[in-house]
């Protein structure tokens, strides 16, 4: 039996932590979308042509501790905006979330365009000040050295290329649940989605 739950949202809001630790919770797969479009931006970023890039893409390439850079978040929002490029990639996610045992897919596009009838849709937000925050509290906690300000203005840069792109801007499903964590921890987060995904299962 297949069971998907769709994740959407802005950068650096949460998603991730939240359907990693629902996946776990419910013993379902997890897919984190981003890195496919983080994929391409880095072979993009390599010198490859994008579309070309996206077509060839092997679920080898999702290394997640090469694709986390600054450098590869812009890249990947830039390739995002190529209608082909997307896609390339529908494909692969939709094949992923139809696997038997349930799947947690998180991205701008799962509830509205890869997952229209997901079972269970969150849109998972919080302030653009917040989610710098965080980012900055991560980076600093690794060691690196950053500046906040500097990590606000790409947090809304890439908000605004993402909700003001042609292609599967980022957007709610009409069908969607809010969460909106800027006064929330990561575990009212988790618990609030546990409730609402129970509930549909039930
Ligand atoms: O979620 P993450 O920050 O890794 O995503 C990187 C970029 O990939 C986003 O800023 C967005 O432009 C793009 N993306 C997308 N659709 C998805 C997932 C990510 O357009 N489903």
């Amino acid at each position: 039996m297949s069971f998907v739950i769709a994740i959407d949202g802005p950068a650096a809001a949460g998603k991730g932590t939240l359907a990693q630790a629902l996946s776990s919770h419910f013993g379902f797969a997890y897919l984190d979308t981003g890195l496919l479009y983080r994929a391409v931006g880095a072979a993009v970023l390599a010198g490859a042509e994008p579309i070309a890039a996206a077509r060839s893409l092997d679920p080898s390439d999702l290394n997640p501790n090469t694709l986390r850079t600054q450098a590869v978040a812009d890249a990947a929002s830039r390739v995002a905006a190529i209608a082909d490029v997307r896609t390339a990639l529908v494909e692969f996610q939709r094949s992923f979330a139809g696997r038997d045992g349930g799947a947690v897919l998180d991205g701008r596009d799962i509830g509205t365009v890869i997952c229209p009838d997901a079972d269970v849709k969150l849109f998972v937000t919080a302030s653009a000040q917040t989610r710098a925050d965080r980012r900055f509290a991560e980076l600093t906690a690794k060691g690196v050295k950053t500046d906040l300000a500097a990590i606000l203005a790409e947090v809304r840069a890439r908000d605004d290329r993402d909700q003001n792109r042609a292609e599967a801007p980022l957007i709610a499903a009409a069908d969607a649940i809010l969460i909106d964590t800027t006064d929330m921890t990561a575990a009212q987060a988790l618990a609030e989605a546990i409730t609402i995904v129970t509930a549909k299962r039930a």
